[in-house]
């Protein structure tokens, strides 16, 4: 198989005439297809259901930009037959031919790249670079997968024996539930998708619900691409029904989820528990939530590290994994880093996404209210700085929103809020700093900016996240560059996009024959 090495797609950022009229043009054409019915595909079979879940446009909640069927659990058992049928083809596939499926999916996926973006800012309020990155990472994670696939093919080498042959190779699991959240609604879905099936697995994924559209493209592109009918069944439905059945299920083999640590720990336990017929450990992975922190020391540069804190908090209304929610300020930084992280935020224009401002809404009703709560609670617990409220214009607009004087062990400095909210914790020194940095109960990303050599040298060893960066934002991680996944209960480090991915939906079979 000759193709190019995996490299990372550039992210557009609508600089040139030509991206921006392109854009123009696909959002144009996407609202032209706003009302479309998604049906299941279960064994390559489009199927209805009464039910149905209808997507709205979060920058105006009356557009309607599509519906999707709704699986119940009669729809889940016939999903997880036909993958399970699926199964017993796909997972002899020679596995170049298999990535050649993935290769195919990933080039379709470039040449619909920009009118996927335009979907992405219409159903979930993403601005059109956010769109782009999430589209980019799509693209990266199929090519990558299908790439690194390839190096488990001829098994893993063992020492020989006298008098023996033997040999150790992967064999995929079986059938697999994928079940992903809004906020990356290509990339992840994408990314948890193809990863099981790039090695021989076939999976049934649910969609979340706010984002059934976006998903339904992907299905799209995968039929297109020649995935064979079943491999990957498409079952939006609500979790707490559909999804939480086919935990449960004596015959799902793993578990494959990104979200929040509520449910994932929801997850965790009734896949933990042995359902009757079942033959098997469940393997289960959970990608979950962060309380992100930057840490600013008095060497640092500040301007740059002002321009960080802003992306890195405010960057898709903050609802990111990976989004910077706690600012820990040294205390000789404080006053100028302050004073430009306030002028930036303030200089930020919040608007509907396919308007291409810096800041769309919120996904949702449930997420406005959610961290408008959160938003009430802060002006308890600390001083309202900037921000603070609900913005006009009928969409989910809340303004960028700084705390300051903000107690460590505060709700709002402890807890996920998943929006525009950042906490900005004041402490007297680099050793605070990191204590404090550390004091939660999750490890996603984290950040430093000085110019102080020890002082990142020590973070490196002690600043106990997933991922970790110096002197540069702490969002955007790209596929193959920094293999993503956290620590404590922000997950269990699968690191998506890493070199190890694939081996956690793979078993090693040894066999020995004596001569
Ligand atoms: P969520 O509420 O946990 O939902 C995630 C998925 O789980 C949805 O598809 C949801 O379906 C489904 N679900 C809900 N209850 C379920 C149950 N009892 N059993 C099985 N499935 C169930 O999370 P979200 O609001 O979509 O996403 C935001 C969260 O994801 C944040 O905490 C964020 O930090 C985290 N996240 C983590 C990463 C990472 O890589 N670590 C990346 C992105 C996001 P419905 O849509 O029907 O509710
Ligand atoms: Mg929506």
């Amino acid at each position: 198989m000759t193709t190019e090495p995996y490299r990372p797609e550039p992210i557009e950022t609508f600089q040139s005439k030509e991206a921006f009229e392109a854009m123009r043009q696909a959002l144009a054409e996407v609202r032209a297809q706003f009302g479309r019915h998604y049906p299941l595909i279960i064994g390559g079979e489009r199927v209805d259901t009464k039910e149905a879940i209808t997507s709205t446009n979060p920058s105006n909640p009356a557009e309607v930009v599509g519906s999707s069927a709704k699986a119940g659990i009669a729809e889940a058992d016939a999903a997880l037959d036909a993958a399970w049928r699926a199964f017993t083809t796909w997972r002899d596939w020679p596995q170049e031919h298999r990535s050649r499926v993935l290769l195919k999916a990933a080039q379709i996926m470039k040449r619909r790249q920009r009118e996927l973006e335009a979907w992405l800012v219409y159903e979930i309020g993403k601005n059109w670079t956010e769109a782009a990155a999430d589209v980019a990472e799509a693209i990266d994670f199929t090519r990558y997968y299908a790439l690194s696939a390839l190096k488990y093919k001829d098994g893993a080498p063992v020492v020989p024996y006298p008098g023996e042959d033997n040999e150790a190779f992967y064999i995929p699991l079986g059938m697999g539930v994928v079940i992903a959240p809004w906020n990356f609604p290509l990339a992840i879905l994408t990314g948890m998708t193809l990863a099981p099936i790039a090695v021989g697995n076939c999976v049934v994924a649910k969609p979340a619900e706010d984002t059934v559209v976006v998903a339904a493209k992907l299905f799209e592109i995968l039929e297109e691409a020649g995935l064979p009918p079943g491999v990957a069944n498409f079952l939006p439905g609500v979790g707490s029904e559909v999804g939480a059945y086919l935990v449960q299920h004596p015959r799902t083999r793993f578990i494959n989820f990104t979200g929040s640590l509520e449910v994932g720990l929801k997850i965790n336990e009734a896949a933990a528990r042995l359902s009757p017929g079942q033959v098997w450990i469940k393997r289960v992975f959970l990608e979950l939530g962060g309380k992100d922190a930057l840490i600013v020391d008095e060497t640092a540069d500040l301007a740059a590290a002002a321009q960080a804190t802003v992306q890195s908090a405010f960057g898709f209304q903050g609802q990111k994994c990976s989004a910077a929610s706690r600012l820990i300020v040294v205390d000789k930084a404080y006053d100028l880093l302050m004073e430009q992280v306030l002028h930036r935020t303030e200089g930020l224009i919040v608007g509907p996404a396919e308007e291409n401002p810096d800041l769309g809404p919120l996904a949702s009703a449930q997420q406005e209210q959610t961290v408008l709560s959160y938003i009430q609670l802060g002006q308890q617990e600390a001083r309202l700085a900037l921000g603070g409220r609900k913005l006009e214009g009928g969409g989910y607009f809340v303004a960028p929103t700084i705390f300051e004087g903000v107690p460590p062990h505060a709700r709002i400095a402890q807890e996920e809020i998943f929006g525009p909210v950042l906490s900005v914790i004041r402490v007297p020194d680099f050793d605070a700093a990191l204590e404090v940095a550390n004091d939660t109960r999750y490890g996603l990303t984290g950040g430093v900016f000085s110019r102080k050599r020890e002082r990142l040298e020590r973070a490196r060893r002690e600043f106990h996240v997933g991922n970790l960066y110096f002197n540069r934002k702490i969002t955007g991680a790209l596929v193959g560059v920094q293999p993503f996944g956290g620590f404590n209960l922000s997950g269990t480090d699968t690191k998506a996009g890493g070199p190890d991915y694939l081996l956690n939906f793979l078993q090693m079979k040894s066999v020995t024959e004596r001569f």
